[in-house]
This record gives structure tokens, C-alpha cells and sequence, in this order.
């Protein structure tokens, strides 16, 4: 829920602000909708609160055909929610209030086996517990599944977990955060890559905003530069990037090809505003051959 303001109101402070605008987002959410534009057959384990947003979630996930069997309800805790303000300058400020994704626990993942055995990638990012993550992440690798984990929001990660992720997609801050290398080239790319992959992931992907992304793993070490656009509102970008990532490998395309395509659908993502909203459909990637 976004709020236009002058300025930010301080302590104690209340200001008459200017428009309101409310828009479907979370990252999981975001991504699980990216990849069914993108034509991928999608099925998504979250849980949302017993209210309207939740509601209303439900509602979007269906209407674009992403399967909602294990949308959990949570009948103690509200849905999670963001209260962003952003003032005159573009600067925001925000607060996640993450209510029923922080109740996603082991047991609602595990009565989704069936999912992860039928499944060709498993696709998880870091607003539902890390415990949860761990033990999705431990389930895909004894069906034997590509695991591709966005660690966003930063947070450190268990030593164990890098072992069951096939492919790590962390943006610029995060793979600092998570390899204590500071990107400023490729060269720290690599480096910041490498030491990931010493933790145990076959694969890293470090995106790059208007650079691209930065795909190692072990023996390529190549820029896939950003397709450029004129960008108008950048949220999202990366949800986007990941949705596309999972479709593109779950045809079978080769990393950088994959890299290739994800880099198209977020750059489409930026020209347009919004989260979800500005996840782009298949056919607008047509014409892209990567084969
Ligand atoms: P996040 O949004 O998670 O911080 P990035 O800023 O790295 O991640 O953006 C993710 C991807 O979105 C980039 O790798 C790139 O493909 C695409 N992207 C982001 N910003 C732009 C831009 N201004 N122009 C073109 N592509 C962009």
C-alpha cells in the first residue's frame, strides 16, 4: 500500500498525503506470476491470511493460471503486507509487516510433496522462514531437482543450505552481503562468485540491474549484458528475472541462454509500473530465438 507525500511525516507527526495506490507484490507471488506469463505450469506454496488481501490473492494467482492447490489460509494471522510512503524526491520508506508468510512452516511444504516430485525446478526466495527454505530446499534434492534460490531480502544463509541449491541468484548488495566481496567489475564478480560456490552451489547468478547479470559456474564466467530500455519504474525487476530464469531452464535452455531470456522479460518489467503488473507475457518475448 503506497502513499504519495511531501515529505515523510516525523515522530508524533500526521500529513495530509497525496495519492493512494495499492499493488499486489511479494516476491514469491511476483515471481510465481512472471513464470506462468511466461508460460511455465506453475504451482505455488504461500500462505495468506483469512482477509481481504488474502482474498484477493487467491483470486490473482487463479486468474493467472497458477495453481493455488497449496495456498494455504491462515486463520490466526493477517496477510502479509508493505506500507511504503514515498516522498517528492522518489526517496520511500517502508515497512513489511510479513504476517502469515512468517507462519509457512515445514509441515505445510511437506504436505506438497507430491509438487516437488512432479516438479522440474523449485523456485524460492527469502520472505518465508529460513527453516522453511531449508527444508523445501532438502526435499527438492532428494527428488533430485534444481533448486534455484533468490536470497532476497539479504539474510546469511545456513552453511547447509548452499549444498541443496543448484543455482543462487543474488542482486548486487546481496552477493556482496552474502560473499563479504565488495562488486565493483567483473573481476570481483568472480571472486564474489566463486566464494559461493566454494559454499557448495553449482551455479551463481548475480544480477546486475542495467549491467545484465553475471553468470559463473566453475568454468563460464560471462556478462550477459541488460537489454536496454528506457526504465520507468524498476520494482519487481528481479521477481521477474527469477520467474523467467526457472521457465527458461525448465525448457531446458542452456545457462546463459536462460540468463538471455530472464534479462528480456525484466527489461520489458521495467518499462512498465508495478509489481506484478508489469510481468510480461510470452508472446511479447517471441521473435527472441535462443536455441
Ligand atoms: P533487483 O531488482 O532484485 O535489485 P537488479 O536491479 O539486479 O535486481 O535487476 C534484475 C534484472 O533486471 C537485471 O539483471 C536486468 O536483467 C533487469 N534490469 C534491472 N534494471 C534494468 C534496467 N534499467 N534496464 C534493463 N534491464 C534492467
Amino acid at each position: 500500500m503506497v502513499i504519495k507525500t511531501k515529505h515523510f511525516p516525523l515522530p508524533g507527526e500526521t500529513v495530509l498525503g497525496g495519492k493512494f495506490m495499492m499493488n499486489p507484490g511479494g516476491k514469491g507471488a511476483n515471481q510465481a506470476i512472471s513464470a506462468a506469463r511466461l508460460g511455465g505450469q506453475v504451482t505455488f506454496i504461500t500462505k495468506i491470511g483469512n482477509d481481504i488481501f488474502g482474498r484477493q490473492a487467491l483470486q490473482q494467482f487463479l486468474k493467472e493460471g497458477v495453481d493455488a492447490d497449496y495456498v494455504i489460509s491462515d486463520p490466526d494471522n493477517p496477510s502479509g503486507v508493505a506500507l511504503i510512503t514515498v516522498d517528492e524526491k522518489g526517496e520511500n520508506t517502508i515497512v513489511v509487516a510479513p504476517g502469515a508468510n512468517g507462519t509457512l512452516h515445514p509441515e505445510d511444504v511437506a504436505k506438497a510433496e507430491v509438487v516437488f516430485k512432479e516438479a522440474a525446478i523449485v523456485l524460492m526466495q527469502l520472505e518465508i522462514p529460513i527453516a522453511t527454505v531449508q527444508f523445501a530446499a532438502n526435499l527438492a534434492a532428494r527428488y533430485g531437482k534444481k533448486v534455484i534460490l533468490n536470497p532476497a531480502p539479504a539474510a546469511p544463509l545456513p552453511e547447509e543450505l548452499y549444498r541443496n541449491v543448484t543455482l543462487i541468484t543474488p542482486n548486487r548488495s546481496e552477493a556482496e552481503a552474502l560473499s563479504g566481496v565488495a562488486i565493483k567489475d567483473l573481476t570481483t564478480a568472480e571472486q564474489a562468485a566463486q566464494k559461493l560456490r566454494a559454499k557448495g552451489v553449482a551455479h551463481v547468478v548475480i544480477t546486475l540491474g542495467t549491467e545484465g547479470a553475471f553468470v559463473y559456474d566453475g568454468s563460464m564466467a560471462k556478462l550477459i549484458p541488460a537489454t536496454p530500455v528506457v526504465a520507468v519504474d524498476t520494482t519487481a525487476a528481479g521477481d521477474v528475472f527469477n520467474g523467467a530464469l526457472a521457465v527458461a531452464l525448465s525448457e531446458n535452455l542452456a545457462l546463459d541462454k536462460a540468463v538471455e531470456f530472464a534479462n528480456q522479460a525484466a527489461a520489458i518489467s521495467v518499462t512498465r509500473m508495478g509489481a506484478q503488473a508489469s510481468a510480461p507475457f510470452r508472446k511479447e518475448l517471441q521473435g527472441l530465438t535462443l536455441k
